[in-house]
This record gives C-alpha cells, structure tokens and sequence, in this order.
C-alpha cells in the first residue's frame, strides 16, 4: 500500500521506525526485534538505511521480510550524499524487484570524511537530486522526505530551510516525516510557517520516546532539539532508575502523542529503536484512542 493512502483516511494511526543490524552478527536479533513490533500491527513501519554501504542491503531485506510475512505496509529509507549514482541506481532497482512501494529519500549526514573531501565530486549535494533521480527512473514509489521544526542544523535561517523544503515538495515528496522534538509547540509553530509557505502535503510528526538516561545526550546531539525543562525534570529525577526513566519516558511520549493527536494530526510515526516493548507499552496506552 502506498503510504499516501493511509495518510487520506479519517482515522488515527502509529507507525514505528526500526534499524537494520550494524553488524552482519546482530541480523538474527534485530530481525526478531523488527518482527516483535510488526506483529503489534502499526499503520506502517519504515526501516533506515545505513549511509555509506556497509549494512545498508538489510534496509531491504527487513523491510521486504516485514512486509512480505506480516503484511504491515513498509517505508524504506535511503540516503544519497556518500553514494554514486550507479549505486543509488542499483539501490532503486533492488526496490523495485522487491515489491517496495515507498522510499523515504534522504540525503545522509555529511561525515568528516565527506567534508573534507571536494564537494564538486559528490554525486549527490542534496536530498532533492535523489528525488529527481527516483522519479527520473520510473519507479512508482510514494516518495517521503524529512523536515526539521527546529531547523536542520546546516540551514542559516528557517525561511531558507523552508524555501528548499518547498522545493524538495515540489520535486516529488507525496509526505514529509519530522525529526524528533519534545516540546509539541514548536511543531505547530513550524506548521503554521511551512503551510503559509504552500506546503501541503502530510506532516507526519515523529517523536522520541527517551527511555534511559544515556539516550538524552545522544538524541540532543543528533537533532539539536530542545529540551523543554518539563523532561529535563524528569530525567533528572528518574534517570539513575533504568525501569523508572522507561515508564517515564514512555509517559511522556505517550503524552505528546496524544496532544498531536488532540490537535488534529492523523499520524504520528515513533521512532521505536528496535525496542518492542516500548512500542507495545505506547500503542497499549492509547489502545481506545486509537481503538
Ligand atoms: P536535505 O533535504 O538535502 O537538507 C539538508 C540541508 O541542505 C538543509 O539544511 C537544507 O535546508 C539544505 N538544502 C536542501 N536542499 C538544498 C538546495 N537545493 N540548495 C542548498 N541547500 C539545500 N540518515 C541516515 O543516514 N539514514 C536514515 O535512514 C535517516 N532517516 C532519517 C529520517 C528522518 C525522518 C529524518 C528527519 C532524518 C533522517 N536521517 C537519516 C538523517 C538525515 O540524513 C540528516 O538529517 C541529513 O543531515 C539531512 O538529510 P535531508 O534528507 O533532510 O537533506
């Protein structure tokens, strides 16, 4: 199912975000664990890709396995920026072949080595040229991109982040997917700007549920995001009890959820990090929300 079509229903949805293995030693574990969370029967699940090669093939076979055994509809995730365009073009047809009906294209994190290196001998600069390059080869598939409430942290202003989200849109994302935030504000403040700017295709919010300590630093140094005092407290307050900073930050994701949803958003997507129980405790507590 093209993702786009579940976006058109009236009702409400979760999905979850899963990772491939980074190591061929961990495929069996983080297969159970991507099953684990199928069988919770999410609206959809998308799979990331690893940028630079290395693990990158299991983005296909999780997704192709999650589809295929436990029929829930899959999104898979690939990157550009370290990549050639014969890859990206082998990439594309390995989706293909395998019957995968929606890409997340993205452009990848820039790594030290990308940086230093001369960007006129980069196939890929942005997201937006792997778009134009998917559409360019026929594929059918229901394309999304990314967005950033608080701004991808490259990007000078956030007018000009939303002028090339605009223009992202415009190549060929049916929907776009948002980085994590923890304060629900911002998400609809960013709202507000990109419909004024004429994006209207689905937002689809993600959120992080933090479920220990160590997560915090980690996730604030990936996307930059705010960390409102409200769950500083509470990190500081349960952070050196594993099983109570879990029940916390489910809570509080559970939270944000349900506020995304009081506020007239259809489907928050949950970036689940392999963890089933964490998914199952969420969907168990909005189960007459979502009913
Ligand atoms: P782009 O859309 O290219 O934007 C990157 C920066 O370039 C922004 O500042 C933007 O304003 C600017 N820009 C865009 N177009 C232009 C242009 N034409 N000219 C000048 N500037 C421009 N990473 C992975 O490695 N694997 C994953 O599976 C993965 N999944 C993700 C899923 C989500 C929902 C999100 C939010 C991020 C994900 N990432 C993933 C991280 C992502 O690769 C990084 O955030 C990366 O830095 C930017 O990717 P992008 O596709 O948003 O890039």
């Amino acid at each position: 199912m093209k993702l786009t079509e579940l976006f058109e229903r009236d009702t409400l949805s979760l999905s979850f975000e899963v990772f491939p293995p980074k190591t061929d030693s961990n495929f069996d574990s983080v297969k159970t664990a991507t099953e684990e969370i199928a069988k919770l029967r999410p609206s959809f699940m998308s799979v990331t890709y690893g940028a630079g090669g290395g693990t990158s093939r299991y983005t296909l076979e999780i997704a192709k396995n999650i589809k295929e055994h436990y029929n829930v509809p899959t999104l898979a995730h690939l990157t550009c920026v370290s990549s050639t365009k014969e890859t990206v073009r082998a990439r594309i047809e390995d989706m293909k072949a395998a019957g995968i009906e929606n890409v997340m294209a993205l452009r990848g994190d820039l790594t030290p080595e990308l940086e230093a290196s001369d960007r006129k001998t980069w196939d890929y600069r942005h997201a937006i040229d792997l778009i134009r390059d998917i559409k360019e080869s026929g594929a059918d598939f229901c394309i999304g991109g990314a967005c950033y409430p608080e701004i991808h942290p490259e990007s000078e202003n956030q007018a000009e982040d939303i002028r090339h989200l605009k223009e992202k849109v415009d190549a060929g994302c049916s929907f776009l997917t948002t980085q994590m935030f923890f304060d629900n504000n911002l998400l609809y403040n960013f709202l507000y700007k990109i419909r004024e700017a004429g994006i209207v295709v689905p937002i689809i919010p993600g959120i992080m549920p933090i479920t220990n300590a160590n997560q915090v630093e980690r996730a604030i140094k990936l996307s930059g995001s705010f960390m409102p005092q409200r769950f500083k407290s509470l990190v500081d307050k349960f952070g050196s009890s594993p099983a109570a900073m879990k029940q916390a930050g489910i809570a509080y994701a559970t939270d944000q959820i349900i506020d995304l949803f009081a506020n007239g958003i259809k489907n928050v997507h949950v970036y689940s990090m392999n963890k089933p129980d964490v998914a199952e405790k969420i969907l168990d507590n909005l189960s007459d929300i979502l009913g």
